[in-house]
């Protein structure tokens, strides 16, 4: 009865989702056709064993993940169940929760404020602009949380990546303080550092959220990754390696893929640097592995500055913006290692 309820969830989510903006195109498909689910069916809701609600000061949570947590089909509720108290009716629970939704928390977007750490708080709260974290830099344990992970957040702005625009939507943001960079004389970008214990808060953080929400690697980014021709942060300075190597989050190339890459790349690199087909492929290989990227053929500006974004998440010792063999390599290695589905 499970997966009758199931298939009937799911291909109910898959069809009602067609007609929505911003639909993820590699949404869950179940491997039953359609045509067997059989929505007419009544479904005898005493085989389903009852979902525990508690109730804390009147407040109602949901934790218990009833759904196929592989699928990223989620049942459990992080916080209070929030229900209408529609006037002279009751909103009864007797058939909570449907198994067919998910969460909004599909993304963990990374930044640094530019700001020390007052002024940092002072935007993030006051204005225009805010965040769901803010991981400070004065060595406390503490990390200051802005916003519910349940709201929207604004700190993405106009975002891309795959098949997703307007992240804000979907995402959950980590702001760290961090003053961002200067430009030297010769206009290269000078980044400050992050400390150590600013890296281990982001970290236990960003595996906590990515953890309850099933966030997939592929969806713990920096803000450069999904804006490059707007936003830099949170920069090259950051350990996106040391993240993956030590705390098994995000993504990160196979050192062996990225020769054998190289060891290709390197042999007419120069002659095919100049082929407006050969950037035609490098853009093509930047916008599959997930960058919102037009395919002019030409070097143009947009297209350095996702180069610019690629190198300070993949290749921070250099960040040009400039496609050379071993930026090439290792873009190459990451879309065998992450093929968009
Ligand atoms: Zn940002």
């Amino acid at each position: 009865m499970r997966k009758t309820l199931y298939i009937i969830g799911l291909s109910t989510f898959v069809f009602s989702c067609t007609s929505q903006q911003n639909v993820k195109k590699n949404t869950y498909k179940p491997k039953t056709p359609v045509s067997q689910a059989k929505p007419g069916v009544k479904t005898p809701v005493a085989e389903t064993p009852k979902p525990k609600i508690t109730n804390e000061h009147g407040v109602e949570f949901f934790t218990t993940n009833l759904a196929d947590p592989a699928k990223n089909d989620n049942t459990a509720s992080y916080g209070s169940i929030v229900s209408a108290k529609p006037i002279g009716y009751k909103v009864v629970k007797t058939y909570f929760p449907a198994i067919a939704q998910n969460f909004r928390q599909r993304y963990l977007i990374l930044h640094y404020t530019a700001l020390p750490d007052d002024k940092s708080i002072t935007v993030l709260t006051q204005q225009g602009v805010s965040s769901h974290y803010l991981v400070n830099n004065t060595g406390d344990n503490e990390i200051y949380q802005l916003v519910d992970e349940n709201k929207r957040s604004y700190h993405a702005g106009v975002s891309a990546w795959r098949n997703d625009k307007n992240l804000n939507d979907t995402s959950i943001g980590i702001e760290i303080v961090n003053t961002g960079y200067t430009s030297d004389a010769a206009g290269k970008k000078i980044f400050a550092a992050f400390s150590d214990d600013q890296i281990r808060k982001v970290a236990a953080l960003a595996k906590d959220i990515v953890t309850r929400y099933q966030i997939p690697a592929t969806n713990v980014l920096a803000h450069a990754d999904i804006a490059p021709t707007r936003k830099q942060d949170p920069g090259p300075m950051f350990p996106w390696k040391k993240l993956y190597d030590e705390y098994q989050l995000g993504m990160w190339y196979d050192e062996t893929a990225k020769q054998n890459f190289l060891t290709l790349a390197q042999a007419d690199f120069s002659v095919r640097y100049i082929d407006p087909s050969f950037i035609f492929v490098v853009q093509t290989a930047l916008q599959k592995f997930g960058y919102y990227l037009d395919l002019s053929g030409k070097w143009d500006d947009a297209t350095k500055k996702t180069i610019e974004a690629f190198q300070y998440h993949f290749r921070p010792q250099n960040y040009d913006g400039i496609m050379d063999a071993e930026t090439w390599a290792i873009l190459q290695a990451l879309n065998q290692k992450y093929p968009a589905k």
